[in-house]
C-alpha cells in the first residue's frame, strides 16, 4: 500500500486518486530510500512503476516549500521529448494537489515561449540535455537552486551522445542534495563513468534482472524469406491477432516509411515516427495512438524511446534489434504495468545469429512459430554435424589411399556452425561481425 510510505497527504490523495494501490516492486525499493534522500542508481525497465518511484520523493521534497517558483528546484533530465512529455504530465498528475508546477524544456518547442515559462520559475524542470543547455547558454535558465537531480533513461542520454551536456548541467546545480540516476541496462563504461561523477555513493537498486524481462508478454520468432515475406507475415499478424494497439520495429527510417506506407495503402490506421518527423508529426502519432484514432505505429528505436501508450499490447520486430538491451527496450513497451502482451521478431537468414545471441544474452529461448498460411522455406540454419569429427571420420574412410596421415593433414572442411556463439554477456559482440547498419535515427 502507498500508505506505508511517509509521503505527505496530498501526494497521497493523488495517488489513490490514480487508482494506484500497490506500489511495483521499483517502487517499493526506491521510495522509502529515495524519501530519506540518499543518492540512487536505479536499474529498471520502462513499465516498471519507475516514473513515480521518483517524482513522489522529489515532489515530497518540494510539497511543504513556504515559497513557491521563486527558484527551479528539481531537474529531471530525459533523452527524448516524447518521454520528457510523458514525465511532465506523470508529475502533474501527481502534484494536483498541490502547489507545485512542473515546466517543459524539449527541443523542436518555440525557444522565446520557453523563456517566457522559465522567467515564471516552475518549481520543477523537465526536459532533454541540448535544449536545457542552449537555454542555460541563452542566459534564461538558473539552475544554483536545484535541490535534486533525476537522470532517467541515463543509458540512453549516452547512447545519443549526451554525456557532456548532462554532466554540465549537474554542474550547474552544485547544491543540489540528491541525485537520482535511472537506466533500463546496466550500460558500459561510459555510464560507470557518469555514475562516478555525478553521483554520491549511490546505493543501487537492480530491478532489472533480464528473468523479469516483461513477464507478461509471450516471446516468439517466425523465420522468413527475405523483406517481401516479412511484410506478408506482418499483415497477417495484424489481420489476426487479438491486439488493442501494436507496435512495429525497424532499424532504418526508409523501411519504416516503407511499412507505413503499405498498410496505409492496405486502410489500416497507422502512424510512423522516426527521427525525420517534425515535432508536431511525432505529437501528433503519439496523441492519436493515446486515444486509439490509430492502432499501429510503426517506428525506429529512438523515436519509440519511453513511449507509455495504454493497450500497446502487440510488439513486431521487423528487424531484430542490433543489441540485448535494445531488444530488452522493444519488449518494454508491452506488457506494462502486469498487462499480457505479444512479442513476434521476424527472423531471416541474416539475422538468424543476432537473434540467437540475444536469446543467449537474455538465457531464454523464444518460441518457435509457424503460420501455415504465410509459411516460407527458411527455417532457420540446418543442423551441422559436430565438425573436424564427423567430416573427418567420414573423409578418412573413403580415402582410396588410406593413408592415415594425409586425412589427419587435411584440412577440416566443415563450414563454421551458422550459429556459433558471436555475443558476449553483454550483448554487443554481434555487431562486430556484422555489416555496418544503416543509421536508424
Ligand atoms: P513507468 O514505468 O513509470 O513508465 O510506468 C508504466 C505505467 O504503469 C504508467 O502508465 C503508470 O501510470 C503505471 N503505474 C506505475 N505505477 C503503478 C502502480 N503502482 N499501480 C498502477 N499503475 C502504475
Amino acid at each position: 500500500m502507498f500508505s506505508q510510505f511517509a509521503l505527505h497527504e496530498r501526494l497521497l490523495k493523488a495517488v489513490a486518486e490514480l487508482k494506484f494501490v500497490e506500489p511495483t516492486p521499483v517502487q517499493a525499493a526506491a521510495i522509502p530510500l529515495a524519501l530519506q534522500g540518499r543518492d540512487l542508481r536505479v536499474t529498471a525497465q520502462t513499465g516498471s512503476g519507475k516514473t513515480a518511484a521518483f517524482v513522489l520523493p522529489m515532489l515530497n521534497r518540494l510539497v511543504d516549500l513556504k515559497q513557491k517558483r521563486v527558484e527551479i528546484r528539481a531537474l529531471v533530465l530525459l533523452p527524448t521529448r516524447e518521454l520528457a512529455q510523458q514525465t511532465l504530465k506523470e508529475v502533474e498528475r501527481f502534484s494536483q494537489f498541490t502547489f507545485i508546477k512542473a515546466g517543459l524544456i524539449t527541443g523542436g518547442e518555440d525557444f522565446k515561449e520557453q523563456a517566457a515559462m522559465l522567467r515564471k520559475v516552475p518549481d520543477v524542470l523537465i526536459g532533454t540535455p541540448g535544449r536545457l543547455l542552449e537555454q542555460l547558454n541563452a542566459g534564461n535558465l538558473h539552475l544554483e537552486h536545484v535541490q535534486v537531480i533525476v537522470l532517467d533513461e541515463a543509458d540512453r542520454m549516452l547512447d545519443m551522445g549526451f554525456a557532456e551536456d548532462v554532466e554540465r548541467l549537474c554542474n550547474e546545480c552544485p547544491n543540489r542534495e540528491q541525485t537520482m540516476l535511472f537506466s533500463a541496462t546496466t550500460g558500459g563504461a561510459g555510464l560507470r563513468d557518469m555514475i562516478g561523477k555525478v553521483l554520491k555513493t549511490p546505493e543501487h537498486l537492480m530491478l532489472n534482472s533480464v528473468s523479469q524481462l516483461a513477464e507478461g508478454t509471450r516471446q516468439q520468432i517466425i523465420t522468413a524469406d527475405h523483406n517481401q515475406h516479412k511484410e506478408q507475415i506482418v499483415q497477417w499478424l495484424l489481420q489476426n491477432e487479438t491486439y488493442d494497439k501494436a507496435i512495429i520495429f525497424t532499424n532504418t527510417r526508409v523501411m519504416a516509411d516503407r511499412i507505413y506506407g503499405h498498410l496505409v495503402a492496405k486502410d489500416y490506421k497507422a502512424f510512423v515516427l522516426h527521427g525525420d518527423k517534425d515535432q508536431k508529426d511525432r505529437k501528433l502519432a503519439i496523441e492519436r495512438l493515446k486515444q486509439g484514432g490509430a492502432k499501429i505505429l510503426v517506428a525506429t528505436d529512438v523515436a519509440a524511446r519511453g513511449l507509455d501508450v495504454d493497450g500497446l499490447d502487440l510488439v513486431i520486430n521487423f528487424d531484430m534489434p542490433r543489441s540485448g538491451d535494445e531488444y530488452v527496450h522493444r519488449i518494454g513497451r508491452t506488457g506494462r504495468a502486469g498487462n499480457e502482451g505479444l512479442a513476434v521478431s521476424l527472423i531471416c537468414h541474416g539475422d538468424w545469429n543476432l537473434m540467437s545471441s540475444i536469446e543467449r544474452y537474455l538465457k531464454q529461448t523464444f518460441e518457435r512459430r509457424v503460420i501455415k498460411e504465410v509459411k516460407g522455406t527458411y527455417t532457420g540454419p540446418k543442423k551441422v554435424k559436430a565438425s573436424g569429427k564427423a567430416a573427418g571420420v567420414k573423409k578418412k574412410k573413403t580415402d582410396k589411399k588410406g593413408d592415415k596421415k594425409v586425412a589427419a593433414k587435411r584440412k577440416p572442411t566443415a563450414k563454421p556452425k551458422p550459429n556459433a556463439p558471436l555475443a558476449s554477456a553483454d550483448g554487443l559482440a554481434p555487431l562486430k561481425r556484422r555489416k555496418p547498419a544503416p543509421a536508424a535515427e
